[in-house]
Parts: structure tokens; sequence; C-alpha cells
């Protein structure tokens, strides 16, 4: 486990967990996987946020390199899913057009950009460097506690890990649970293959940096181009002994369990 700052301590992640909470999720999740595990990405999607999730369920997109895959199914079965963008102003404006571009083609009606508390930055991050010094605190403080927050008064959330993406991806569940609430990787199973006739199918766009060589693209100081022979998320942290960052183990610690978007 990283090295915490003190200020970034004092930022409470929700409530302790409840072991209560943790039963129930486990059986829901059971439950749900025995019912949808084998459903095409399309029909779950549409079970999940006009049925089982109605008016409780969300997706979070990072808008990078492979987010405009999730994007579009989710608009094609409802447009006006909330959609949260952790906007952590790190980005590169390539992303934040690409993020523009994206809501618009797709008519999406409901993006929330979900920014880091100012009070937040200004005592545990004022000038703007953490990210150089522990970046397991610095994704802690623009990401897990902005995303806590974005995710109160929802039951489940949406992601678009995948199982090809190795690691500890590759044993995905379609639905599981962050001790909170549900979690839907609505696309665990999809091959490279079908992203690739999926993508052209619905002529997606690109995001700008895809053309540069990025494979993978996150926060502007923690993103570079991927070491060649290894895997698309290989330019992520590159500088640091770092693979994801923190979202889903949404319980305080540094432990990362089951990667990012
Ligand atoms: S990816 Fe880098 S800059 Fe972005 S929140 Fe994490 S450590 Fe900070």
């Amino acid at each position: 486990m990283a090295e915490i700052s003190p200020q970034a301590m004092e930022i409470a992640v929700g409530a302790p967990v409840d072991p209560d909470k943790v039963k129930e999720l486990d059986a829901l999740t059971a439950t749900l996987n025995t019912q949808y595990d084998e459903m095409p990405s399309l029909e779950l999607l549409d079970a999940m946020i006009n049925n089982v999730f109605k008016g409780k369920i969300a997706l979070v997109s990072s808008f990078g390199t492979e987010a405009a895959l999730l994007l579009s199914l989710v608009s094609q079965v409802n447009k006006n899913t909330p959609v949260i963008f952790l906007d952590t102003l790190k980005h590169f404006p390539e992303t934040l057009e690409y993020r523009d571009d994206l809501i618009k083609k797709l008519g999406l009606t409901d993006v929330r950009n979900i920014e880091p508390e100012p009070s937040a930055l200004k005592a545990a991050d004022p000038d703007g460097d953490l990210w150089s010094r522990n970046p397991d605190a610095c994704c802690y403080l623009r990401k897990v506690v902005p995303l806590e927050e974005a995710l109160s008064g929802f039951d489940a959330w949406i992601n678009g890990r995948k199982r090809i993406h190795g690691g500890s991806r590759s044993k995905l569940d379609t639905i599981e649970h962050d001790d909170r609430r549900v979690k839907v990787n609505a696309i665990a199973d999809w091959t490279q293959e079908m992203i690739d006739e999926e993508w052209q199918k619905q002529g997606l766009p690109e995001h700008p940096m895809v053309q540069w060589g990025y494979t993978s693209v996150g926060c502007k100081p923690c993103t570079s181009l991927p070491k060649p022979g290894e895997g698309k998320r290989s330019g992520r942290w590159a500088q640091f002994d770092k693979q994801e960052c923190g979202i889903h183990s949404l319980d305080g610690t540094w432990e990362d369990t089951s990667g990012g978007i």
C-alpha cells in the first residue's frame, strides 16, 4: 500500500462498509449473473437501464480510446442514461474535445462532468503536483472521492472493463459489486474483433490521440506512448509501479484489485 498524505487521509470516502449490505449485494449479484450472464451486451444494458435499475444506474466513462463503444451501446438503449465523467482537471485537451464530440454524435443528454472539490484540492494538492510524489493519493483525491460522491443515490454503475485487457480483468464477472453498489461489466466478454466490427458498424470516431500511437489515454502527467511489444495500458503511470487508478476499490484503500475504466 502506498504512502498516503495526511491531507488526503482527511478525505472520507462514504460510510464504512456495512457487512449486511455486502451480503445483500453478494446474493443480488449471484442472482443477476445467473439470469443475465449469457445475454448479449445490448440486451443486458437494456434490461439493466430500463428495467432492473431504472433511474438508479449510471455509466462511468473515461472518454478514452475505447470508451465510444460502450457509450454508443448505452445511447442505443437510453440516451438519457446518466454518464459520469471524472474531470480530474489533468486531462489532455484532446480528451475534452472528444468528450464533447461524442456527446453530440450519440445524443447523450445527461453527461455529468465531475470535478474534485476545490477545498480538497487546496488542502491536499495546492500546487497541482501531488501526482509526481504520490499518484495513488492524487487519484484518490481527483477520482475516487469525486466518483463516490457522484454515485451517491445510484444502486448500480456500468463500466467498460474487458477480459481481453488481461491481468486481474481476465476473470471479470459480468455483474459484480464494490461493497456499496452493483457494477455491470457490460462488455467484459468482447474480443478485439467484436470491438472493431461494432466500431465500424456504428461509424464511431477515434480519440484524436490514437493517430499519434496512444492506445490508452488518461491524465496528461500519467500517460505516455505504450512500450513496444507491451500491452495497451503500458503507457499509463509508466514512471510508477501503478497500473490502476483505484476507482474499482472504493473502500478508501489503495489496493487495486480489479482494474480501472
Ligand atoms: S492519473 Fe495521474 S494526474 Fe490523474 S488523478 Fe491519477 S495520479 Fe493524478
